[in-house]
């Protein structure tokens, strides 16, 4: 427990331009909300930033009273990373800014936007960059752990289209990472999940999107499983970059195209988007239609904004989750085996097998080019354990585990660090791979104190 004197925390409150919350102040309980309702740690202090200057300042008032610190962007890791329990949290969650510059295609982004915020400001002018699918997530630590979504096949990793971050390193300086500036900094940065430092502004590459793409759902009766997860896994090792077909498997929800009888059935999913011209999309997509025979589907052209919400109210927070996961080369016959099997015992309504296609253009970046590695992850399958109730909580983890442990053989190296949860630090060095060596490098010389250590860490020499 971190004691310290009321008189310091009014003079740091003083010197700092947002709010500062002790435990009983308003405020406080909401800014230590998280995604995942399994994780509740009650930081001593919650410092608010609304600039770079007061992350300068939490920075260098939890390194001078010896603080536990986290760094909240959006407070969605799995892992609750966000928070920690009787240190300092720095909360970056209304540092909210975005800029497009339609010209040269870039945008700058705060560390406390979501996705839903970015997308907005860069589809007005028909822009976007690869983001994740679920849009209350935080620009943030999605780009610093690597980061997909609909629209990596054709356009890379999320990290791979970062051009620059201004950061405030563990010695309070401001500085800039890039390929010209700090360029150690900038390849530790691009994957090593904010082990460096604290970005205050991302500045993104953008590419022309939509704004309208054919996207939607179609919905198979689990029974067809075997069928139509044989035909995804032959079919998404061929299809174009342009188009993004994602696999899931859960309980239906009450979705207004599926008949009333299928709501709360166990279904899998066929998740499509297609980053190009409708009509071609329209062409490539319906090959699907034949893997199954399906309960319903919706799908059309619509706003790449909305598809970017579409999953939304599925992974609202305030529900308990516990995530493990693999990535694979290839959906071999034991990987779809095992999906089968551990797809016939969803513990609860809410849990559910997601199988995420990459490749494309995160396949074509050389491993070593920056942090995030895992350039031979052409799937990447998250079991997303999911329920209501500290009840189920041991059932439902149990689950998770049994079944990450019976795909491990057919796994490939490396993990996705953005989905480890709270309780694999033993698998934080596999996760970064051959990446690791050349991290601990790095934070040797960014942050030699292991200052920002409420990650998945890399620990300095
Ligand atoms: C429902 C859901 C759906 C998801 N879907 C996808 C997906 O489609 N694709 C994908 O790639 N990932 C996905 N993720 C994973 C997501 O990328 C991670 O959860 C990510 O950590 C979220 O970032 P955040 O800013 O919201 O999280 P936070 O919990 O705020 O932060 C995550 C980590 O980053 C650090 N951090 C945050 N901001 C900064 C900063 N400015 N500087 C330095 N360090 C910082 C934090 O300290 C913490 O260690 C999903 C997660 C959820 C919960």
């Amino acid at each position: 427990m971190t004691t310290l004197q009321q008189g310091t925390i009014d003079t740091f409150r003083g010197q700092f331009g947002g709010p500062v919350f002790e435990p009983a102040d308003a405020g406080y309980h909401e800014a230590r909300q998280i995604w995942n309702a399994m994780i509740d740690r009650k930081p001593a202090l919650i410092a608010q930033c609304h600039s770079a200057e007061d992350v300068v300042a939490a920075v260098n008032f939890g390194r001078d009273q010896s603080m536990l610190v986290s760094v909240k962007g959006g407070g969605h890791n799995i892992a609750g990373n966000a928070v920690c329990d009787d240190g300092l949290m720095i909360d970056l969650s209304q540092m909210k800014d975005v800029e497009v510059d339609v010209e040269k295609q870039r945008a700058f982004v705060g560390p406390g936007c979501t996705l839903a915020d970015f997308d907005a400001a860069a589809q007005v002018h028909g822009l976007a960059t690869p983001l994740g699918i679920n849009s209350t997530t935080g620009v943030a630590g999605l780009t610093l752990g690597g980061g997909f979504g609909w629209l990596s096949r054709k356009f890379g990793m999320t990290v791979d289209n970062l051009i620059s971050a201004d950061m405030v390193t563990a010695d309070g300086r401001q500085t800039r990472a890039s390929a010209t500036e700090n360029p150690d900094l900038f390849w530790g940065t691009r994957g090593g999940g904010g082990n460096f430092g604290i970005v205050t502004r991302f500045e993104f590459q953008l590419h022309s999107v939509g704004p309208d793409l054919l996207s939607g759902l179609m919905v198979f009766p689990f029974k067809q499983a075997r069928s139509v997860l044989t035909q995804f896994a032959r079919f998404t090792e061929i299809m174009p970059d342009e188009l993004n077909v994602w696999l899931v498997i859960r309980h239906a929800p009450p979705l207004p195209f599926l008949p009333e009888s299928v709501h709360g059935e166990p279904i899998v999913a066929l998740a499509i988007c297609y980053a190009g011209d409708p009509e071609v999309g329209e062409q490539l997509i319906a090959p699907l239609r034949s893997f199954g025979d399906a309960h319903g589907e919706h799908v059309g052209v619509q706003p790449y904004a909305n598809w970017q919400q579409a999953f939304d109210p599925l992974l609202a927070d305030g529900a308990r989750n516990y995530w493990k996961s693999h990535n694979f080369v290839k959906l071999t016959d034991d990987v779809i085996r095992v999906a089968l099997e551990y797809g016939g015992k969803l513990p609860s309504p809410h849990c559910e097998i997601f199988i995420a296609s990459i490749g494309g253009e995160t396949g074509r970046v050389a491993h070593d080019a920056m942090a995030y590695s895992s350039r031979d992850a052409n799937y990447v399958m998250n079991v997303h354990g999911r329920w209501e109730t500290p009840e189920e909580d041991e059932h439902c983890r149990q689950w998770a585990r049994a079944f990450f442990n019976a795909a491990k053989p057919y796994a490939s190296g490396g993990a996705y660090i953005n989905f480890l949860s709270h309780d694999e630090a033993d698998r934080v060095e596999f996760a970064y791979g051959p990446a690791y060596k050349r991290l601990v490098e790095v934070k040797q010389k960014y942050d030699p104190e292991n200052l920002f250590r409420v990650n998945q860490n890399i620990r300095p020499r």
